[in-house]
């Protein structure tokens, strides 16, 4: 039952990046109905003191597909402030189900339901009930995986008509894009060719081409530069997943990897990242064993030592959770690659946290006005990446008012406005009438994550109501009962 509010004297952030500016705020069925000095209307009322009013933030950068049954109160997205996932992050994707990469990440995938296409997807989506909306990205690693495999080779044409339908199908149904995880199996195998004519397949609809670059270390630029050049021959648009530098002898990079963003774009391109901030990023043990992190360091991560891998989970012994890669050598008398390849023996899925990255490339990249905010959390038992509960206010309250990296309005902007543009979810990001009343209100003074690598599972502070669809999902910073949340298509 959508209800009528009237949401008073707020500190409106519209999403476009404008200054704020004090007003009230009429939401009715789920839409923003006017904006300004709104009196005199039959609305329930609720006085914002001042306090901070923002359109939902879009997490471009989620993996939220599967976990959306089996978690659909999705409290550490809503209760970040976000209000629209974007699914199908790195190659991950749900076509087929049957190559979908869910098996390894879930202990317990009991009451998932089935599905055979993106419409029959989107219709489980819209009935699960979840507490914030899901766009989706078609992943290439699961058609991939069904077609041509791990095999290092150009798919035939028929593996890359049955490739392409798959694709289609996701577009007809309102995907954002496509996206690739290229240090993944099996988008480790795919050339560049293949990826460009794959892609060639989202450009009608103007999908944007989303991608977990081949390499964030030492070939960074080259990386960055193949990931252009796929969008560019494609005709499409693009964007970098977490954008960030391994590794310390890259770190500096970003500054040439941001010119080769610019460059693309004075091009006429259409050229974006996304980033979580923070130092340390979190992948499955098996990425970094077989992109060489602990060998040569020549793969897609850099190189990586023992004592900054900690483990964040395992559905097989989650005794290993909280225990660095080099407490394990100890307990093995073994070198890091050995001692990852004995635990990977009894669990494959092992998720990690590896710290790796500089405040300079953090704050840099955060800065550029090209970037947008994913959380790239995944909501795994065990330890998460602290990122899964607290992307957004970090970068309100760390990035924007403790360091002035940004100012706030722009943190916003990249966030909302800019998100909803790039993804072509033109119904939502702004403050605006007609759009959709999905709304965060929250204390610019307090906001502030606090999940932390010890203790991720942690809600932040500041955070006071939030509207999914004009719905009351997060009441005077408790989660209700409302589950609002539906399909985010393409418009
Ligand atoms: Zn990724």
């Amino acid at each position: 039952m959508n209800k009528k509010y009237l949401l008073k004297n707020a500190t409106i952030f519209d999403g476009a990046g404008s200054n704020p500016f004090n007003g009230n705020v009429l939401i009715e069925n789920g839409k923003i109905v006017e904006v300004g000095n709104i009196n005199n209307v039959d609305a329930e009322i609720i006085d914002i003191n001042g306090k901070a009013l923002a359109p939902g933030f879009i997490d471009m950068h989620s993996h939220d597909d599967v976990a959306m049954f089996i978690y659909p109160d999705m409290d550490f997205k809503l209760m970040q402030g976000v209000t629209t996932n974007v699914n199908g992050n790195c190659g991950s994707g749900v076509i087929p189900h049957s190559s979908a990469d869910i098996v390894n990440w879930y202990p317990n995938l009991e009451g998932i339901p089935e599905w055979s296409s993106y419409g029959e997807y989107s219709d489980l989506v819209n009935k699960s009930k979840t507490s914030v909306h899901s766009a989706f990205l078609v992943g290439h690693g699961p058609i991939r995986k069904a077609t041509t495999g791990n095999e290092e080779r150009m798919p035939t044409k028929s593996e890359f008509d049955t490739m392409k339908a798959w694709i289609k199908e996701g577009m007809e149904e309102g995907a954002v894009g496509m996206s690739t995880g290229l240090i993944y199996e099996p988008g480790r195998y795919s050339n560049t060719e293949e990826l460009i004519e794959l892609t060639k397949t989202i450009s009608p609809y103007n999908g944007v081409y989303f991608s977990h670059m081949r390499n964030e270390a030492g070939n960074l630029i080259q990386s960055v530069e193949e990931t252009i050049k796929i969008g560019e021959e494609a005709g499409c648009s693009i964007e970098i997943s977490h954008h960030k530098v391994s590794g310390q002898e890259n770190w500096g990079k970003s500054v040439e990897s941001l010119n080769t963003i610019d460059e693309a774009r004075s091009r006429g391109l259409n050229v974006h990242s996304d980033q979580y901030p923070y130092n340390a990023g979190s992948t499955s043990l098996f990425a970094l064993v077989q992109n060489n992190a602990f060998t040569t360091g020549d793969g897609g991560m850099g190189s990586q030592t023992g004592d900054k891998v900690t483990i964040a989970g395992s559905s097989v012994d989650p005794s290993l959770v909280g225990k660095t890669l080099g407490d394990l050598c100890d307990e093995f008398d073994l070198p890091e690659q050995e001692a990852a390849q004995k635990i990977l023996k009894t669990d494959p899925g092992i998720f990690i946290v590896t710290e790796g990255m500089v405040e300079d490339d953090i704050a840099r990249i955060l800065a550029h006005p090209t970037t947008m905010i994913g959380s790239d959390g995944v909501p795994l038992p065990g330890n998460p990446h602290p990122r899964l509960y607290g992307c957004f206010p970090r970068v309100l309250g760390k990035y924007s008012r403790e360091d002035g990296v940004i100012s706030m309005e722009e943190a916003i902007h990249k966030m909302t406005g800019l998100s909803a543009e790039k993804a072509n979810l033109n119904d939502r990001g702004l403050i605006k009438p007609g759009l959709n009343a999905d709304i965060v209100i929250f204390d610019e003074d307090t906001i502030i994550d606090k999940a932390t690598y010890d203790n991720p599972r942690v809600y932040p502070e500041g955070i006071i109501h939030i509207f999914v669809d004009g719905e009351l999902s997060v009441k005077n910073g408790k989660q209700t009962e409302v589950r609002a949340g539906k399909v985010a298509r393409r418009s």
